[in-house]
C-alpha cells in the first residue's frame, strides 16, 4: 500500500495504485501524487500538519502550505 495525496485539495487516501481520478471539491478532478509507502512510523508535516503512517521519510509532495511536505517523524 502507497499513501497518495491531491496536489489540489490534499486529500490522502492509501491505495495499491494510483486512485481513481474522482470529483476533487477543488474542481474538476483529483490530481493524485505517490507520497511513499505505508509502513508503521508516524510522520506529521511542520507546515501543514498532515499526519500518515509511512516506512520510511515520506516523499515531499506537495503541501498545500505551499512548496513541498516538510515531514517530522514522530
Ligand atoms: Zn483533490
Ligand atoms: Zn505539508
Amino acid at each position: 500500500m502507497k499513501n497518495y495525496q491531491c496536489r489540489k485539495c490534499a486529500l490522502v487516501l492509501q491505495s495499491a495504485s494510483s486512485p481513481n481520478s474522482g470529483t476533487c471539491p477543488k474542481g474538476g478532478s483529483h490530481s493524485w501524487e505517490d507520497i511513499g509507502k505505508v509502513g508503521n512510523l508516524n510522520y506529521q508535516c511542520r507546515k501543514c500538519a498532515e499526519a500518515l503512517k509511512s516506512e520510511s521519510s515520506p516523499n515531499s509532495g506537495t503541501c498545500p502550505k505551499g512548496g513541498s511536505h516538510s515531514w517530522e517523524k514522530l
